[in-house]
Parts: C-alpha cells; structure tokens; sequence
C-alpha cells in the first residue's frame, strides 16, 4: 500500500493540530516549538517547557505505533468493515499479527463510540449538523470517496478524525 513516509504524516497532523489552536495550560500565548525528531510540541513559556506529544493529542494517545500504520490501519477499514487483522497486516506490510488485531479492535472500539458523540455534539450545540471527524468511519468513506482514492489523498479526513475535535 501506498503510504505516506512517517515524517510526512506526523508534519501533516501537526499542522491540522495547530490549526485548532492548540493551547498550553499554562495559557501563555507565545505558542510552541516543533520538536521534529520527538513528534511534539514544546511551550515556548520558558518557566513551563510543557510537551505535548503529537499522538496524545489524538485519538492515538497511548500508542506506540507509527502514524503512517494508523493511517493505512483507518483508510483499510473505511473501504472494508469486514477487513481482518492478517489482510492489515500484509497490506501494510507490518510484522507482528498481535499488534494489527489490537489496533483493529482499537478502531472499532473508536468507531463504535461515534454515535454518543454525535449526540452529545448535538445537545451541547444545539445542531444536527455533524462534523466529519465524529462520523463513523463508514459515513467519512462515503463522504470522502475513500473507495476511489489513495490514502494520501484522503488523509486529512483521517487526520481530522483521529484528532476528533
Ligand atoms: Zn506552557
């Protein structure tokens, strides 16, 4: 599968990040540092130095795998709910089977979750206009064509998504 290099991925979500405005608890405006190599941010306040690491800003907190993985993880997924761990694996070319059953049952796990945020969404903002990033994957397929274009073109979709606000 065609996937964008590693770098490519984290320099992407990085900057749909910061376009939400990203904000230290510190509440100092100066903004952050890009710490590439780490994949995280770091308050320019030098009385806080706080770091956010790109991953724990998402959906993906907590895990050790690539971002291109999740990425290729979500877009096979998208294109096939019934898609197993060992197709994952050999489409991404990923070792360990353990680790792509865990990361599609982490998926599912997210998807399933969707429509409490939808409602949710919809009480607190008094809409019933849903967002992207809290559609379940399914629907962000059929809005996004997933089934006729390359995961680096729809990666902002999967992107917006994993950072789910
Ligand atoms: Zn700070």
């Amino acid at each position: 599968m065609n996937l964008p290099t590693e770098s490519e991925c984290a320099e992407r979500l990085k900057e749909l990040v910061l376009e939400r405005g990203l904000r230290c608890k510190c509440n100092d405006t100066r903004g952050f540092y890009w710490l590439r190599k780490k994949a995280c941010f770091e308050c320019k306040n030098r009385g806080c130095k706080a770091t956010l690491y790109l991953k724990g800003l998402t959906r993906m907190r907590g895990s050790k795998l690539p971002f291109r993985i999740w990425l290729g993880a979500i877009y096979l997924y998208v294109i096939n709910q019934d898609v197993t761990a060992t197709e994952m694996q050999e489409q991404l070319g990923y070792d360990t089977y353990s680790t792509m059953w865990e990361l599609l049952e982490k998926i599912k796990t997210l998807d399933a979750e969707m429509p409490e945020l939808q409602e949710r969404y919809k009480r607190e903002k008094d809409t019933n206009l849903i967002p992207n990033h809290l559609l379940e994957l399914s629907w962000l397929g059929f809005m996004e064509s997933f089934i006729v274009r390359e995961p680096s073109e729809v990666q902002n979709g999967i992107w917006d998504w994993l950072i789910g606000f």
